[in-house]
């Protein structure tokens, strides 16, 4: 490690027992910020070591709607994000005001329905939701909403494409996807895969339908883990999902070959949102506080609707 990367790290360590920290960080970050981490899970399992933490300040390695969610769960805590900028196009894509008047909408024209919102959204939009959910529990929560009643899923399109898939509930789609996950090109996928005869490919449900039935199996980063432990050694395994995840698996299966699924425009897929923090953000959010996740009144209903979905 490089000498200017260890004093960094040095000044974090010194200053999360100075500030009485826990850091947590999701697998789309650095491989070096997910190092220094007290807990590295997809945002199922952030959310839930959200609540176990203990000390009197978290700093949330991920991005913004990860980071309000850490609070609404555990509110006695001080929430710090290295980068308040660090969004997701996802969240972007549904915003609170749009959603209301479309639900108002649906409800004039007679429509039953509940509302299952994806945990990429603010906190403003899972206020209005019946059910939150992730890629590690949607099936599960989608079978909790009556059958008698349609499914609204927001926001994310081929999500809601896949779980209408291998759940068969019909859903009203909002049409938003990530920004990361759109762009893989599956072309570039089939020419990848002839390159590495035996290849396995792996892909997060957050992709098109067209990279997912090219690929050996569909899950979410958890699941993509459990499933890699049951390969036999010394596979070539292409991952279709933000390519920091590779760092997460090399680190637990030394005995696979992990290749990135190539983009369309882009060579590496990497979120530019979580990609805005850096170890230098993290000491400096430490030292000065700042920023800080506040206090929103639509916090109290997004509670309430993540406590049902995720804790329950
Ligand atoms: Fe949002 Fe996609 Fe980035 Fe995840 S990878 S934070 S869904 S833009």
């Amino acid at each position: 490690m490089p000498a200017v990367v260890t004093d960094i790290v040095a000044e974090i360590q010194a200053l999360k027992v100075r500030e009485d920290a826990t850091i947590l960080a999701h697998y789309y970050q650095e491989g070096e910020i997910q190092a220094i981490a007290d807990f590295t899970g997809d945002s199922l399992q952030l959310a839930r070591a959200a609540t176990q933490v203990t000390n009197g300040t978290i700093v949330f390695c991920g991005v913004h709607f990860m980071a309000e969610t850490a609070k609404i769960l555990n509110p006695a805590k001080r929430v710090l994000l290295p980068d308040l900028k660090a969004g997701c196009s996802l969240a972007d894509s549904c915003p609170a005001p749009k959603l209301a008047r479309y639900q108002e909408m649906l409800r004039e024209n007679g429509r039953k329905f509940q509302t299952v919102t994806y945990i990429n959204s603010t906190a403003a939009t899972k206020a209005l939701c019946d059910w939150v959910v992730t890629s590690g529990n949607a099936e599960q929560i989608i079978g909790r909403v009556p059958a008698d009643m349609e499914i609204l899923f927001v926001p994310d399109r081929h999500l809601g494409q896949y779980l209408q898939e291998i759940t068969g509930r019909k859903m009203i789609l909002w049409d938003g996807a990530c920004m990361v996950h759109e762009i893989f090109s599956v072309g570039d996928l089939i020419r990848q895969q002839a390159s590495l005869p035996g290849c396995i490919t792996v892909a997060h449900p957050e992709c098109p339908a067209n990279i997912r039935s090219q690929s050996d199996f569909v899950g979410g980063t958890e699941a993509i883990i459990r499933f890699v432990a049951t390969l036999p050694d010394s596979c070539d395994i292409l991952v279709a999902t933000e390519p920091n995840m590779i760092w997460q698996l090399e680190r637990r299966y030394s005995n696979h070959r992990f290749h990135p699924v190539a983009g369309i425009s882009c060579a590496c897929n990497a979120c530019p949102h979580m990609a805005l923090n850096t170890l230098e953000k993290i000491r400096d959010c430490l030292e000065s506080g700042s920023p800080e996740i506040t206090w929103d009144p639509c916090f109290d209903r997004a509670g309430e609707v993540l406590r049902r979905s995720l804790l329950s």
